[in-house]
């Protein structure tokens, strides 16, 4: 059966993150808590991991919501960090599963790095990221902010990526992302549907440009996750215009972190219409 025969009317969620990743909640939770709001269906979106999803789809079965499979994966555009979705993957795909490996690999050392830099001058050490962390889950910087909050240094994430965690910060240190261009293909490749995620996120020093979303486009991106709660209103009008121009389709997300971040779960929502228009050009 094709997927998008399997996805109910209604509201979805189409960017949520568990403690596979960042998150805060398990899969099953995200998935109780979705059904509760009464949406139709949410993804499962954890950064350069698919770890979640036999959780995530069982839950979803059990309370009669549609899943949809995704992966936010770490890519950069002239240097920047560029966030891509990818739904529908075959997560076994050779070449993908190297790059998420590579990148999980050097996010572990890129961690280390930044709590080495930070224990010069704050008493705490990689056990205490460790201790706030799910087995096996991609590590990133919310979960060195949950170590400093866990230790007293912080009140919360936001405090902590305010000060020492921010790109700013000499305490800072970058890690490996793929070319957002060659995300895009290698979702595609991988059989999915590539959607790029917050483009004009207020903690970007700026929205991707339009020339950049040109060349995504030319390569094969899908979407663009215009609806979310951290782009920044006065932005988006020039991407709107592209989106159109491109022939984009457009999704609305939360980027639901459980207690980890503001988003709410539903705050910023896809109809099951373009969720199911997502679904018909994935390749199972
Ligand atoms: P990293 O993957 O290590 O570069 O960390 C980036 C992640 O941190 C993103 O996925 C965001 O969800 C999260 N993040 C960024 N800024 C904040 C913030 N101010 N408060 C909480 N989480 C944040
Ligand atoms: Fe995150
Ligand atoms: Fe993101
Ligand atoms: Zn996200």
């Amino acid at each position: 059966m094709a997927p998008q025969t399997l996805l109910d009317d209604g509201r979805y969620d189409l960017h949520t993150h568990s403690v596979v990743s960042d998150g805060t909640l398990t899969p099953a939770e995200i998935v109780d808590e979705a059904a509760d709001l009464g949406l139709a269906g949410i993804a499962l979106t954890d950064h350069d991991t698919t770890g979640g999803w036999l959780q995530a789809a069982q839950r979803a079965a059990d309370r009669g919501l549609s899943f949809v499979p995704g992966m936010e994966l770490t890519t950069k555009t002239n240097g920047l960090a560029v966030h891509l979705l990818g739904y529908y993957i075959d997560p076994t795909y050779p070449p993908l599963r190297e790059v998420t490996d590579r990148i999980r690999g050097d996010r572990d050392r890129r961690a280390r790095a930044m709590v080495q830099l930070l224990s010069d001058d704050i008493a705490f050490t990689w056990d205490d990221v460790l201790n706030v962390m799910a087995d096996g889950a991609t590590v990133g910087r919310p979960h060195i902010a949950d170590a400093l909050v866990s230790r007293g240094f912080y009140a919360d994430r936001g405090a902590a990526f305010a000060d020492v965690l921010h790109p700013g910060s000499k305490y800072y240190v970058p890690n490996y992302a793929v070319e957002t261009v060659d995300g895009v293909r290698l979702i595609r490749e991988a059989g999915g549907v590539p959607i790029l995620a917050h483009p004009a996120a207020q903690r970007q020093r700026r929205a991707i440009p339009v020339s950049a979303l040109v060349s995504l486009a030319e390569a094969g991106l899908y979407g663009i996750e215009l609806d979310h709660p951290e782009n920044r209103a006065e932005w988006l009008p020039p991407l709107r215009v592209a989106a159109t121009e491109l022939r984009l389709a457009v999704t609305g997300a939360s980027d639901y972190h459980g207690a980890g971040k503001a988003n709410r779960l539903g705050q910023c929502t896809t109809d099951a219409e373009v969720v199911r228009a997502l679904a018909a050009e994935a390749h199972l």
